[in-house]
């Protein structure tokens, strides 16, 4: 038998295998139409009946208050980066938005939004390149911004925000690209939540955007047709061809994580994949774990070796054995170790065997 490849890779990542092929299996024809997933109408009843039935599944999986909207917006994540203040900033007439920063996609939005309005830092934590969430003082969340920006979940570096903060009246809009549907979130504390498809989802090109109704409708003028909120409300998503495969595959992932048994048990699940990761890292002299112990991700464990040497090594020897993609983020280096809803347990337990077996040969 061919040896099992546990795919550790941030993104875009492995999918559950039940979800792949069933993908295969369904592929030459959808829902008996005579045509794949891939050929038919967005008009058409039978997608527009899955895009529907894919909005009941996340707002049942999230429990998603009423007023709350499920959009598919074209572009991944980082086209949210443009989205979001093209959409907020003129909520308020100080036309002012603030951000923490606490990676590099962090980053990234910000530099973004400064093309559309006044953009603060609140705290940052590039000083120790971002190997926490940075204190910030609540007097600070000024209540003339029109949002208060976060990424919940910081892929290359492993930290997260383990609680949110209190934004009081100001929405808080979150980048959840790398965890929405890992852990219990409770949606009514956000005004916008989004995710790029591809970590937890399904396939890239597509976000998840969630918004609250009362945030429609603020839309600077010159924002593009297909990057207004407002304008993919009003049409289910399709005021043009949407990305009709992409949205197929989430569907079935969310199927499947119904099935699982819903967020709070995968996120049961995950915590268990985590401490594994984790206490192997904290027993070590020989890896050392990149992130602030109470700052950890559950979904992205970042760690180093003792030189570029034997970095290179496990790198090269985990690969041989079927461990793949877990190369770090060059802005971080090390080892990433990717562990999205979609791993199983078995490939913790392969990952913790070859790095035991690693340190005992090299450490
Ligand atoms: C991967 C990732 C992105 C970038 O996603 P794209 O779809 O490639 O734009 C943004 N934010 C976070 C938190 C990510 O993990």
């Amino acid at each position: 038998m061919k040896q099992p490849v546990y795919n550790f890779g941030a993104g875009p990542a492995k999918l559950p295998s039940p979800v792949i092929e069933q993908i295969q299996a369904e592929f030459l024809e959808f829902r008996d139409m005579g045509s794949s997933i891939i050929e038919i109408s967005h008009r058409s009843k039978q997608f527009d009946d899955l895009l529907c039935e894919t909005d009941e599944l996340f707002a049942e999986l999230v429990e998603l208050p009423d007023n709350y909207k499920v959009l598919y917006v074209h572009g991944g994540a980082s086209m949210q980066f443009s989205a979001i203040p093209m959409n907020l900033i003129q909520r308020k007439p100080a036309q002012k938005a603030l951000y923490f920063e606490t990676g590099n996609f962090a980053r990234l939005s910000k530099e973004e939004a400064k093309k559309y309005g006044d953009i603060v830092t609140v705290a940052s934590s590039a000083d120790t390149n971002y190997d926490r969430i940075p204190e910030f003082n609540a007097a600070d969340l000024d209540e003339d911004a029109s949002y208060v920006y976060l990424t919940s979940n910081n892929t290359i570096f492993g930290t997260r925000w383990q609680e949110f903060p209190d934004t009081g009246d100001i929405p808080l809009v979150i980048d959840a690209t790398s965890e929405l549907l890992s852990r219990k979130m409770d949606f009514s504390k956000f005004g916008i939540i989004f995710a790029g498809a591809q970590k937890n989802l399904g396939p890239a090109g597509l976000a998840v955007v969630v918004i609250r109704e009362d945030l429609l409708g603020y839309a600077m003028e010159q924002t593009p047709k297909l990057l207004n909120y407002d304008i993919y409300h009003q049409k289910h998503s399709l005021a043009n061809t949407n990305n009709t495969f992409a949205i197929y595959v989430i569907n079935l992932v969310l199927k499947w994580l119904k099935k699982e048994g819903g967020v709070a048990a995968i996120e049961k699940v995950n915590e268990a994949k985590a401490v594994r990761m984790y206490s192997l890292l904290d027993k070590s002299e020989f890896y050392k774990g990149h992130a602030q112990p109470a700052h950890r991700s559950i979904m992205n464990v970042t760690f180093n070796l003792p030189s570029a040497e034997l970095l290179e090594l496990f790198l090269k020897q985990s690969s041989a054995e079927g461990l793949t993609a877990l190369k770090g983020h060059r802005s971080i280096g090390g080892v990433r170790a990717s562990i999205y809803n979609a791993m199983p347990m078995e490939g913790i337990a392969a990952l913790i065997d070859f790095m035991v077996e690693f340190e005992r040969r090299n450490g």
